[in-house]
């Protein structure tokens, strides 16, 4: 990236007069910089006597998820999200599963386009989309074009989310809390060393970050991917729910999430039987609610009602059906309240009897046990409304998705435990991309 290029001055940061140098105050690394030397997250850095930030705007691809993709069970479950990354990132994780768009130096610009606010929010509108996810890498370092574009979408009506590991100052997260309804943090871990060495940041002010998120009363999720020989002894999710349950409460969720091997890090994927035994121990701690994220098994991230057990909302994988509630929430047998948040999900798909075009082209897709999810990705702009149509095997179900202007990407998953194949087309000549994915934070990009 040419850094003199398409930069603007950041928010948060100082001249520290001492050391004759710019000092950023976005995250707790505070680097502090000469002129045109860039911080560690490679999208921030001096310009004369300013700090700038170098990714405005900067995106991958716009992507139509949902809220489970976000590791958010709790409120409005199974509405569409419209999914927005960025570029760099304030820490570096090992096992980093978006390094090639996290970690500049790796970074293909092929796989950037350039957004503005209100194109972000105009995709959302005309896709019928309530919610605008932050997320992939982390969205701290792309805080100025956040909190810009969060600020119109509620001037429009939509909610914003934002999926972060939380490497962030206090107060740039108090003009967060501003802007943001629904926070999804990532907590690597409960060991200070793990971070500095896994991670390359420090433990302390996440978990003041997360505490100030519990205050303001926003919503709140947890999630930790559990890393094969990292954190999966059970040390780190016993002292997790020790912390949440002392700092937060009994019913914010935690949702333990399998790793995959990527980037630096190599040790097999997290076992289901691991994630089962630490859900256990998470369990006996007193935590309420407690989900297993990345696993596509039945009766892992069930929402039960606390009174009467009723299943209110049974998900397997991204697929959810909140049969169990009414409109306000409530148990639909007994009637007591529950934890869900507007249980009224957008619905993203239209099932259908029969196809109704002749597809251009079809991608057949088979489910394997690595793979149970994919993006279908739009390779050319489209200039009209088109959708796109999923067949599933051996069931028979036919849906399509509507899809307008601006959406280039579709994430789609395997819907039951027996589904074993899925066929993808699309109608008006639009043509289609498969990318599989291996869980459902991960953006695959060109050359992945
Ligand atoms: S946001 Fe970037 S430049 Fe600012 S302190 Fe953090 S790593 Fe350094």
């Amino acid at each position: 990236m040419n850094w003199k290029e398409n930069s603007r001055i950041a928010r948060f940061w100082h001249k520290n007069a001492e050391e004759n140098k710019i000092e950023c105050d976005l995250c707790p690394r505070h680097c502090k910089l000469k002129h045109e030397q860039m911080g560690f997250c490679l999208v921030r850095g001096a310009v004369g006597q300013s700090l700038h930030t170098f990714n405005y705007g900067r995106a991958v691809q716009a992507t139509l998820e949902c809220m489970e993709t976000e590791a958010i069970y709790h409120y409005m479950p199974g509405t569409k999200a419209l999914s927005m990354g960025n570029i760099g990132c304030s820490m570096s994780c090992s096992y980093c599963q978006n390094w090639q768009t996290s970690q500049i130096k790796h970074l293909n610009p092929d796989n950037v386009k350039n957004y503005s606010p209100e194109q972000v929010v105009e995709i959302a509108l005309l896709n019928n989309i309530e919610v605008i996810s932050w997320t992939y890498n982390d969205p701290v370092v792309w805080h100025e074009f956040v909190v810009d574009t969060s600020k119109l979408a509620h001037k429009n009506g939509i909610k914003t989310l934002y999926k972060s590991a939380l490497y962030i100052e206090e107060e740039p997260l108090n003009e967060l809390l501003d802007v943001i309804d629904i926070f999804s943090i990532s907590l690597k871990c409960m060991n200070p060393l793990i971070y500095k060495k896994y991670n390359k940041g420090e433990l302390e002010p996440v978990l003041r970050g997360i505490k100030q998120i519990g205050k303001s009363g926003k919503h709140l999720e947890i999630s930790q991917l559990i890393v094969t020989g990292l954190n999966d002894d059970g040390t780190d999710a016993i002292k997790t729910a020790r912390w949440m349950l002392e700092n937060l409460s009994d019913t914010v969720p935690l949702h333990l999430v399998a790793y995959h091997p990527a980037f630096r890090y190599s040790q097999p994927r997290t076992s289901v039987e691991s994630l089962l035994n630490l859900r256990k121990l998470v369990f006996s701690e007193g935590i309420k609610h407690c989900y297993i994220g990345n696993v596509y098994s039945e009766n892992v991230s069930n929402t039960l009602c606390k009174k009467c057990n009723y299943l209110l909302v049974e998900r397997f994988g991204l697929t959810v059906n909140a049969t169990g509630l009414n409109k306000n929430g409530l148990c639909n047998k007994c009637g007591e309240r529950s934890v869900i948040i507007n249980p009224l999900a957008s619905k993203n798909k239209q099932s259908i009897s029969h196809a109704t075009h002749v597809p251009v082209q079809q991608f057949e897709f088979i489910w394997s046990e690595e793979i149970n999810s994919l993006h279908v990705v739009l390779e050319e702009n489209y200039n009209t409304d088109i959708f796109i149509m999923t067949e599933r095997f051996p069931d028979g179900n036919i849906e399509q998705i509507p899809i307008h202007k601006g959406i280039e990407r579709v994430i789609f998953s395997k819907n039951s435990i027996n589904e074993k194949k899925i066929l993808i087309s699309s109608n008006n000549g639009a043509k289609l991309r498969i990318m599989p994915l291996s869980d459902r934070a991960h953006f695959p990009v060109l050359n992945d």
